[in-house]
């Protein structure tokens, strides 16, 4: 996927950057960055890295978008590389995003694109305590595989077993948690 940005966002200015802004404050029709915004946002997916790092987000009124990071600092050492991020983008980390770009792409998708880690500040404190399918309280035991995975029953481990794929993705998580 080539993304190009039409614009780049002013640097990340945490004290003066105030306003909240939802997925629903943002014109879907206009690629634009939002200079002194703030994006609450939850990681629904586990990441890939292809030229940037991508995951899906969820805002507080449950709307979802694609989301890419640029110039997260690589160390070329690829399954360091791959565990630093596994473990930084997990389902349920919180991210607070300043000056989200809302970026258009080709064929009427976009995405929210962000220049940097500088932009985003995490809270790590839920990965383990909240359903990675339905973000309601984790309450039984994580995946006996890859114990990455947290649900609050076991109806949503078959929903992310089945149908969200989890069946491919725990044996790489297992994997590189061997490493
Ligand atoms: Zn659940
Ligand atoms: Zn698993």
């Amino acid at each position: 996927m080539v993304i190009k940005p039409s614009q780049i966002p002013l640097p990340p200015n945490w004290s003066s950057s105030s306003n909240k802004i939802t997925f629903k404050d943002m014109d879907p029709t206009k690629d634009k960055v939002y200079n002194g915004c703030i994006l609450e946002v939850r990681i629904l997916d586990w990441a890939y890295l292809s030229a940037s790092i991508h995951t899906i987000i969820e805002d507080e009124n449950g709307d979802i978008r694609r989301f890419a990071l640029f110039n997260w600092p690589l160390s070329g050492e690829q399954n360091a590389d791959m565990i630093k991020i596994i473990k930084t983008f997990c389902p349920n980390v919180k991210m607070l995003i300043v000056n989200p770009y809302h970026c258009m792409i080709d064929r009427g998708q976009n995405i929210i694109r962000v220049e940097g880690p500088d932009f985003i500040k995490f809270d790590t404190s839920k990965i383990d305590k909240l359903c990675h399918v339905c973000g309601k309280e984790a309450k039984i035991r994580p995946c006996s595989v890859c114990k990455m995975a947290f649900y609050c029953s076991k109806d949503c481990q078959k929903i992310d077993w089945r149908e969200f794929n989890h069946k491919s993705i725990c044996k790489h998580l297992k994997n590189f948690m061997q490493i």
